[in-house]
């Protein structure tokens, strides 16, 4: 390519409205235009290192025995109806209506759709298991696109759907899936993890995250410096506590105190003169419409996905003022667990089993109780893992220490189960010619989002530094002829060169002065740089540069093939890959 003919509408500012660095530099590289809120032009630039990303992602799917297809964007309500979705789903589902008055809505992802497919499709055992993917436009209403292509509305996805006959097989599929963005991930040369998250009703380890590690994310992860283990907040367990004897412990009779005016626990706290760690936090939530509380230790914090899966719910949330107040008798801020509602379940968490003789609120304004004991003036349903991990804490598998890092998440496989088979009667016969439900999963992967993420993880100031997997071009080779014909007629034969060996070269031939061609080569971050000028030429050396890590050559213009082989495959290799 020549870059006196290619469109590169690179930007000297950075854009007022880009807060983070990828989205300033694909703005500034000219790699992407924004239309409208969350809704971005590809350029030639930014297009070539999208579909870069999605044919690594593709290679690797293929390979796993994926088979991929296009369904359509626009999908009809009535599928949506058949899950429940159309009410679930929310604002963040675009709808609208065709010219018969018919509701649609533009896909955020395509689980009815897939299902609808296969159940008409597939009717025996014989013709399981089936993965099939796609990579296609998603649109989802975000509440807050931001961030460029890390949050868009439209975005583009490879999303891939598995359908099995039995457990064991959709295990299977799940592990192979888990693998294959393992390998992809690693072919585009990301910095990543995978973590586990959380599966809802499923259960089991059965729902992984693949982060990238970036200092943007907008996800926290705990992980192990000693072991693999790496959770996101919500899922991450907390290992019990190696004390336990608080239920029995002596403790003194519980009596009322006095506290007016305090809500928070700092305001309890300082009040009595007490740590946060001598004091129970009483949280009411109201789960698929029943009311429950939870008990933490007043310096921790609650974690609602895990009391939501003890209590086996789909839906949680805090209670609102006025259940607050007909479950205690008392304004927000003095619930406790002596003398709540009869009928509210009291759940604690584990580490409450350590020590006894808390301070609670009393269910009453104004009022907590001191000497509460927990084994004696209450009923607690159960103890169980119930706040959110801290980087104090050990890690839960190896007790090692954790640490938190940023994320950015880029792909998620899950076992659905049979969570949308059974709402849609996807079944086949089996073996005895019996009919049963197939078996899900679903697998994403934000392809538009990865190159945002990797742009992320790998910049300078003068720009990106692209992994050679997946930059626009993997090379630039910049002359700087001029008007020395000799050196504009060797650059020619390079190119010429270049692109024999099957290389992709970004040739910058332009009437630009050597300054401005270096620094948009920078801003684009080619992984690698050659430029010819005079001197060189004389010498008969051309100047190579590793744009990542700023490292300089000279490779030979005699034998120049085989000199640029070998610096290429170091390149690649410098970044941990196969050229
Ligand atoms: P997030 O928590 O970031 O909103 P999600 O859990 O909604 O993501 P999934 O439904 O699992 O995401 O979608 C699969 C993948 O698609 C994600 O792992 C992510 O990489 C990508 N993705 C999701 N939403 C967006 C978006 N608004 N813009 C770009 N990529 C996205
Ligand atoms: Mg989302």
């Amino acid at each position: 390519m020549r870059l006196s003919r290619y469109y590169v509408p690179t930007l000297k500012e950075d854009p007022a409205d880009a807060e983070v660095v990828s989205h300033k530099l694909l703005m500034r590289a000219g790699m992407v235009r924004k239309l409208t809120s969350g809704i971005y032009n590809y350029l030639p630039l930014g297009l070539r290192s999208i579909n870069k990303v999605a044919n690594i992602v593709r290679e690797e799917m293929d390979r796993a025995g994926a088979m991929e297809v296009l369904l359509p964007t626009v999908q009809p309500a009535d599928l949506w109806q058949e899950t429940g979705r159309w009410e679930y789903y929310g604002k963040e589902l675009l709808r609208f209506k065709d010219r018969h008055d018919r509701d649609y809505c533009l896909g955020p992802t395509h689980e009815e759709v897939i299902t609808d497919l296969v159940r008409h499709e597939i009717k025996s055992y014989k013709q399981l298991p089936v993965n099939l993917y796609q990579v296609q436009t998603k649109f989802r209403d975000e509440i807050r696109p931001r961030f460029g292509l890390m949050r868009g509305r439209e975005f583009i996805m490879k999303d891939a759907y598995s359908f099995d006959k039995d457990e064991a097989g959709a295990e299977a599929s799940y592990w192979n899936m888990f693998e294959a963005y393992k390998a992809a991930f690693l072919r585009i040369g990301l910095n990543f993890k995978p973590v586990q998250a959380d599966s809802g009703a499923i259960g089991g380890d059965f729902s992984h995250e693949f982060m990238v590690l970036a200092e943007t994310g907008e996800d926290t992860i705990a992980s192990c410096k000693a072991c693999e283990f790496g959770a996101n907040l919500e899922k991450a367990k907390v290992a019990p506590p190696t004390e336990t004897g608080g239920l029995e412990a002596p403790c003194p009779p519980m009596e009322e105190v006095s506290t007016p005016g305090t809500h928070t626990v700092e305001e309890v706290c300082g009040f009595l003169g007490i740590s946060a760690d001598k004091l129970v936090k009483t949280l009411l939530f109201v789960v698929d419409g029943n009311p429950v509380a939870a008990l933490v230790r007043g310096d921790r914090e609650l974690n609602d996905v895990k009391l939501r899966n003890l209590v086996g719910g789909n839906e949680i949330e805090m209670a609102d003022e006025e259940t607050v107040k007909k479950l205690t008798g008392a304004p927000v801020g003095f619930a406790g667990p002596a003398g709540l509602a009869e009928d509210v379940p009291v759940y604690a968490d584990h580490e409450l089993l350590s020590a006894t003789d808390w301070v609670a609120g009393a269910n009453k304004g104004d009022t907590h109780v001191q000497h509460l004991s927990l084994g004696r003036d209450c009923k607690v349903e159960a103890f169980a893992d119930l706040r959110v991990i801290e980087p104090t804490d050990p890690c839960p598998e190896c007790g090692g220490e954790i640490e938190f890092k940023k994320g950015i998440e880029v792909g998620h496989v899950f076992k659905l189960g049979l969570k949308y088979s059974e709402k849609m009667e996807a079944t086949f016969l089996d073996e005895n010619g019996k009919s049963q439900y197939m078996i899900m999963g679903c697998y994403g992967i934000g392809v538009s989002r990865i190159v945002a993420s990797a742009i992320e993880q790998n910049h300078d100031e003068n720009g990106c530094c692209f992994p050679p997997s997946i930059a626009p071009f993997e090379v630039c080779l910049i002359s700087l002829g001029g008007k020395d014909q000799d050196v504009a007629d060797k650059a020619e034969e390079l190119y010429a060169t270049l692109e024999g060996l099957g290389v992709e070269v970004a040739y910058d031939d332009r009437k630009e002065r050597p300054g401005v061609k270096f620094a948009e080569a920078d801003l684009i971050g080619y992984p690698m740089q050659l430029v010819l000028g005079g001197k060189g030429l004389k010498n008969g050396i051309i100047e190579a540069k590793n744009r990542k890590t700023g490292e300089k050559t000279e490779l030979p213009l005699e034998g120049f093939a085989e000199a640029f082989a070998q610096w290429r495959k170091d390149i690649w290799n410098g970044w941990g890959l196969d050229a």
